[in-house]
């Protein structure tokens, strides 16, 4: 007599690797359970309708990518529509338009053309050029200068990861474009956009008829749920899943203030960034404009950058050198064990959705390749 399981895979977590991943194994005929700690799914592309509007729970969250079968997998759930995201930059009260393209420069200079930015982009970055930048101000200095790195850059960064930019690693500023056209979209990427209605539908879409449960924490229930599968897919922290053995990696966190407004347009943007070192929070979310909503009133979201801890949620990883060498302890660890970690917490790496997508996808597909 056998005794099978109910479930071929257990899932511990319903972010958008979770929900790839169960999504991509029903397909293969697998019966997979969802169980997430949070009392709802979709980790944190989550968005709760206020006042008729999808305010994003967790952070600003625009969908872009360069690869068509992404774009297409993700719009064949829910369409998107065509946002572009153009966030503004308010430093102690001037405006400047983001990432960094002609717009800003006529901003900060008064300049005109791409040869006049140029210049002086040359000028103050010469003294600052090295080979090989090793922290995020060396990068941010020899790419794009003095006045964009005080103004721009130093300020939101240090309180966005409360460390010394001097500390960060370089690759995070490269997130950012900088381009000599009059184009302030803040993503190089070919596809970009919101799902409409929501980015629900999009987890609904994956989740369908996909059994699932929420408000379980896989640590106060794993010998019950280690009962329905035997295979686990974790995409929590992975230095919790070993019992913080090597120490712990450190997180960067948020506190969003989210605020109903009387009023219709409160800043005219979906996303305005404050760059300067004494306001506390780092930028303003205005929902509506992800989906160009007309309703009556606003919402609006305050993020507050902080350290994760116990007591709030590890948004960002810290790709430092100490927390690299940390991670690679635990993912040996990982590699002797018959579990498979995926998404931004179990992998330590500052992924986007797309990334997140596509390495479940990848994962799946590797997977269930004979099946
Ligand atoms: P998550 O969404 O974090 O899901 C993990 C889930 O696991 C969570 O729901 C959690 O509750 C659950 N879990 C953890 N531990 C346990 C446990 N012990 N038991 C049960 N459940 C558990 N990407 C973009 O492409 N564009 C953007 O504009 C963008 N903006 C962002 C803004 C912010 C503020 C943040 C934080 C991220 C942003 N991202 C953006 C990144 C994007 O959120 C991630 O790439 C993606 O959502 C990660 O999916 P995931 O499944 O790996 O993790
Ligand atoms: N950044 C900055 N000024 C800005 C916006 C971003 O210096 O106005 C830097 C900052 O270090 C930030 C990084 O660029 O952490 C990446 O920005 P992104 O908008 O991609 O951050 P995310 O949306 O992931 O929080």
């Amino acid at each position: 007599m056998t005794n099978k399981k109910p479930y071929d895979y257990l899932i511990v977590g319903s972010g958008l690797y979770g929900a790839v991943f169960a999504h991509e194994a029903k397909k293969k005929n697998k019966k997979c359970l969802v169980v997430d700690k949070r009392n709802h799914l979709g980790g944190n592309v989550y968005c709760e309708n206020i006042e008729g509007i999808n305010v994003h729970k967790y952070g600003a969250h625009i969908f872009h990518t360069n690869d068509k079968f992404i774009w297409d997998y993700v719009n064949s759930f829910v369409p998107f529509n065509r946002y572009t995201n153009s966030p503004l930059a308010n430093y102690k009260g001037e405006l400047y338009n983001l990432p960094f393209n002609m717009n800003t420069f006529y901003q900060l200079w008064g300049v005109r053309t791409p040869q006049e930015a140029k210049a002086i982009i040359d000028e103050q970055t010469k003294k600052h050029r090295v080979k090989k930048p090793g922290n995020l101000e060396e990068q941010a200095l020899s790419l794009v200068g003095e006045d964009i790195y005080h103004k721009l850059i130093k300020g939101y960064t240090e309180k966005q990861w409360g460390r010394k930019a001097t500390k960060l690693p370089a690759f995070i500023i490269k997130r950012l474009p900088l381009r000599f056209s009059f184009d302030n979209n803040y993503f190089n990427d070919s596809y970009q956009g919101i799902p409409i209605g929501g980015y629900n539908k999009l987890i609904d879409g994956l989740l369908n008829n996909i059994e699932y449960r929420v408000g379980v924490d896989y640590f106060k229930e794993k010998d019950n749920l280690h009962r329905l599968a035997d295979n686990i897919v974790y995409t929590g922290k992975i230095d919790e899943f070993y019992d913080y053995c090597h120490g712990e990696l450190e997180y960067r966190s948020l506190r969003f203030d989210h605020q109903i407004l009387n009023q219709s347009n409160y800043q005219g943007n979906a996303v305005v960034n404050y760059t300067d070192s004494d306001t506390s929070f780092t930028r303003i979310l205005e929902h509506k404009h992800f989906e160009f909503g007309m309703q009556k009133n606003t919402v609006i979201t305050k993020e507050y950058p902080l350290e994760a801890s116990n007591k709030n949620e590890p948004y960002y990883p810290i790709n430092d050198t100490k927390n690299s060498n940390l991670y690679n302890e635990y993912k040996k660890m990982a590699l002797q064990d018959n579990i498979i970690f995926g998404g931004r917490l179990a992998e330590y790496k500052y992924y986007d959705m797309h990334q997140v997508i596509g390495a479940a996808l990848a994962k799946t597909k590797k997977l269930f390749q004979n099946q």
